[in-house]
């Protein structure tokens, strides 16, 4: 079946070999993003990113699709952009969509950074759904350099603990992990996350391409140098690329031990480790009642 077209289409990253996520839909309000994240790597295959605009005719759309998709299907949001970018507090059409979805008992797991997510507890309470929020670092300087216009790490947390005291299902993704920048204070962090209610964790290293390579290597030019050093001795996989992979296990390996320490569940994302997953899925989406 063809999906040319279509705002919500089957799950396919790149037809990544690394990619453990169960079959699902994916489904982007917005194309673009306003949150300015350096090390984005959705800016590489869409045009004019970080002008941010809603999908055009998106409701019509929507109702379309969704006639198409079999009731209960899972549709994770968002893997290219953000459903709570900031626009959307004005122009409300990501909670157009959730409306859309109650109605036909869609699964839903949200990815976001948008403490937005909160306006929309009341229809979240209604859908089979999670969240999974996006936290880099608890260093709020650190987090304005590389996620400009997301909101604050302390926010997001305390997003996540309205959530889950919502009785909302919550997940974190400590996504990307950028040695010499944010893998310090990892075990501080994860802590506030399960003291936050979060439940699972899905981790991920840096995988650069050309355009946010240059991005974080102009705001980061020491720290770069040196991480550039450590991508030559890596790999190139699909248009990404991968630090070493021992060094990439070691790092992933120390996170799943820390989330085994503070009885949270952990998986990475396109690393190449499903043996130090601890969860049913890697995205969080087992989350969902
Ligand atoms: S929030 Fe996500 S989609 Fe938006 S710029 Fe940041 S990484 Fe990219």
């Amino acid at each position: 079946m063809s999906f040319k077209g279509y705002v919500i289409r089957p799950f396919d990253p790149w037809r990544s070999r690394l990619c453990t996520c169960p079959p699902k839909y994916s489904f982007d309000p917005y194309t673009g993003c306003e949150h300015g994240c350096l090390y984005c790597y959705a800016s590489s295959y869409i045009k004019d990113f970080y002008n941010c605009r809603p999908k055009k005719d998106l409701l019509k759309n929507v109702r379309r699709d969704l006639k198409r998709i079999p009731i209960d299907s899972l549709i994770s949001m968002s893997n290219s952009s953000d459903p709570y970018t900031p626009m959307e507090a004005r122009l409300r059409l990501t909670r157009a969509c959730l409306k859309e979805f109650v109605n036909h008992r869609i699964r839903l797991l949200i990815i976001t950074k948008g403490v937005i997510v909160l306006r929309d507890i009341d229809l979240l309470k209604r859908l089979r759904c999670a969240v999974t929020m996006t936290i880099t670092t608890l260093d709020k300087a650190l987090s304005k350099r590389l996620e400009p216009h997301a909101p604050t790490p302390n926010m997001r947390l305390n997003a996540l603990s309205t959530l889950s005291a919502s009785d909302i299902p919550v997940g974190m993704r400590l996504d990307p992990i950028i040695p010499f920048l944010n893998d310090d204070r990892i075990e501080e962090l994860l802590k506030e996350a399960k003291n936050a209610g979060v439940r699972h964790i899905v981790a991920s290293t840096f995988k650069p391409r050309y355009d946010s390579w240059r991005r974080m290597a102009d705001e980061f030019p020491e720290e770069m140098d040196k991480l550039g050093r450590l991508f030559k001795m890596g790999e190139r996989i699909g248009r990404s690329w991968y630090l070493p992979r021992e060094f990439r296990f070691k790092l992933m390996k120390n996170v799943a031990e820390i989330c085994k320490r503070l009885g949270l569940t952990f998986a990475c994302c396109r690393e190449g480790f499903p043996q130090l997953h601890t969860a049913k899925t890697c995205d969080g989406s087992h989350l969902i009642g």
